[in-house]
């Protein structure tokens, strides 16, 4: 595919913040944005040039999608991958293509995937009975977080487990689901690495966040990490590996346990635009949105150099409610546009720049 002009429109599969903020720096580069999304008025709706109001698995709206748009990307990984092989067959460029959201859609492959090309993560064993359950936590020392492979997010679908709790109980509760039992990984910090990789297969990665969590959910991230070079060259070349691994277009994020002797181990990656990676229109040269425009429309990738040290906080549920002159006066604020405050939603985030970069 040549590179897009100015002009050309760019498909997003997904409605999500994700899509607003792509779409809003899409607007920026002179791009139009479609958003195909299920929903009378998702948040990247009402930012876009036309809205495609139907399933997923629509074939006949996919085909008027595919022929309205002149690439396709997508912003959230629970997109049916029979629907981008569809588009696909239709002729569409679709950016980045099914091999990342393939894998990352299944917790199991994904961590089988990541080993296989050398990125080591935590312990894990497949769990799809109560007697697979017992026989996992017996392997993993007795205790473990039971998560479902498929469809979990924000520490969804998830629960802690030990030997001697009720079994079929912590079963139930995720749905009694095809599962994995990760062991409880003693980590000193979580990073995450948002990396870019252009259609021409070079790469640029964001210096990597430290990541706070509250309930499974991200609160803050913060930049820099806090970590040696070292540690942070390692954190980069795990990232790379997997863009070129998977023949990434676009960006992608993988999360990381640090721990204590510096060892890397992957939680997850996403094959998309992250949280995590929240502050880099802010703080660097190019932002992430801005980045992965750039890569799906085939545009030479744009310098990531950080600015600023900085921290990104999501407000969730009600605390986006807060007047904007309430908040301190330096302070970037994102909203998403979200109707309804419930708790835990993710409904905007703040960026603070708390300095020059290269000053803690
Ligand atoms: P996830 O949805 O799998 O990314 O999990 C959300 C958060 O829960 C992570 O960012 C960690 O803070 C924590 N967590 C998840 N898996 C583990 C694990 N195996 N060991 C320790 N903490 C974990």
């Amino acid at each position: 595919m040549k590179p897009l002009p100015p002009g050309a429109v760019i498909g997003i599969l997904g409605g999500g913040q994700l899509g607003r903020m792509l779409a809003g720096a899409a607007a920026r580069l002179g791009f139009d944005v479609n958003i195909f999304c299920p929903g009378e008025s998702p948040p990247a709706a009402r930012v876009c040039a036309r809205h495609f109001d139907a399933d997923y698995d629509d074939k006949a709206a996919l085909k008027a999608f595919a022929e309205a748009c002149d690439v396709i990307t997508y912003e959230f990984e629970n997109i049916p991958v029979a629907s981008v092989a569809h588009l696909v067959s239709l002729g569409a460029e679709v950016r980045p293509g099914a091999k990342s959201l393939d894998v990352s859609q299944d917790r199991l492959a994904e961590k089988q995937f990541l080993n296989a090309i050398g990125i080591e993560t935590g312990r894990f064993e497949p769990v799809a009975s109560i007697a697979e359950l017992e026989n996992a936590l017996k392997a993993l020392g007795g205790e473990g977080l039971l998560k479902t492979r498929r469809e979990g997010y924000d520490g969804k679908g998830q629960a802690r487990v030990k030997t001697g709790d009720d079994l079929a109980a912590a079963f139930a509760a995720i749905g009694e689901v095809p599962a994995i039992l990760e062991a409880l990984v003693p980590f000193e910090r979580e990073i995450s690495v948002v990396i870019a990789r252009g259609a021409d297969g070079k790469t640029t990665a964001f210096d990597p966040s430290m990541n706070d969590h509250s309930g499974g959910i991200l609160k803050r991230s913060t930049a820099p990490c806090g970590l040696s070079e070292d540690v942070i060259a390692n954190a980069r070349k795990l990232a790379e590996k997997l863009a070129a691994e998977t023949g990434h277009i676009g960006v992608l994020a993988l999360e990381l346990f640090v721990l204590k002797d510096g060892t890397l181990l992957a939680n997850e990656m996403a094959p998309r635009v992250h949280n995590s990676g929240h502050w880099t229109p802010e703080a660097c040269a190019t932002g992430q949105f801005e980045q992965h425009i750039r890569a799906v429309a085939g545009w030479p990738l744009g310098p990531v150099t950080r600015h600023f040290n900085v921290e990104m906080e999501n407000l969730l549920g009600e605390e986006a409610l807060a007047p904007p002159e309430s908040y301190p006066v330096g302070t970037i604020l994102t909203l998403y546009g979200k109707r309804e405050a419930k708790a835990g939603r993710k409904m905007g985030h703040v960026v603070r720049r708390t300095g020059p970069a290269g000053q803690t």
